[in-house]
């Protein structure tokens, strides 16, 4: 049975929308996976340290049937590839992955939480699922578009399609 994931996307080392064209791509290769749609991309402050770059964030929908921790398995994997490095917490990286999602599911172990924990708090990942799907709530029935209505600014700025992501 496939299910309707979301996996936000961030970067703010080596050119980060490069980092997430090439990301949305290989979501788009996983295995049980299709790319049902991509978000636009956006600038925003970072969280934490601020003697860092800004990042770029999006998300994606997925349909899949991975279990959501063969999912998180793929999601790391392809963080690995992009050389992260976790230098500091809330530090720079060149990719950043995190399940948003997982269909209307809630789930909590030492690897995995879902709905990701700082969801609700996070402007860069909010707005990005809100372009997918406007309509969109939460296991626990807290709609999105209230959400990013509630949560911190971090002075997103909506970044120009990049050619050939459409
Ligand atoms: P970070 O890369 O700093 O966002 O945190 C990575 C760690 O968060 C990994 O050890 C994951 O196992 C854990 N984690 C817990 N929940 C999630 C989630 N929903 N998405 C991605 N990573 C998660």
């Amino acid at each position: 049975m496939s299910v309707s994931a979301y996996v936000g996307l961030g970067s703010n080392l080596q050119d980060p929308a490069a980092q997430l064209a090439r990301a949305v791509m290989e979501l788009a290769r996983l295995p049980q996976t299709t790319l049902l749609a991509q978000s636009p991309f956006y600038a925003s402050r970072p969280v934490g340290p601020q003697d860092q770059p800004d990042f770029v964030n999006g998300a994606v929908e997925l349909s899949t049937s991975l279990l959501p921790h063969q999912l998180l398995d793929h999601l790391q994997a392809i963080e690995q590839a992009h050389g992260r490095e976790r230098l500091r917490h809330w530090g720079p990286r060149t990719l950043d992955l995190d399940l948003l999602l997982f269909g209307d599911e809630t789930l909590s172990d030492e690897r995995l939480t879902v709905p990701h924990t700082e969801l609700a708090n996070r402007d860069f990942a909010l707005q990005p699922l809100l372009d997918l799907n406007p309509e969109l709530a939460l296991p626990d029935g807290r709609r999105v578009d209230q959400l990013r209505a509630q949560c911190q600014d971090n002075q997103l700025r909506k970044l120009p399609p990049m050619a050939g992501s459409d």
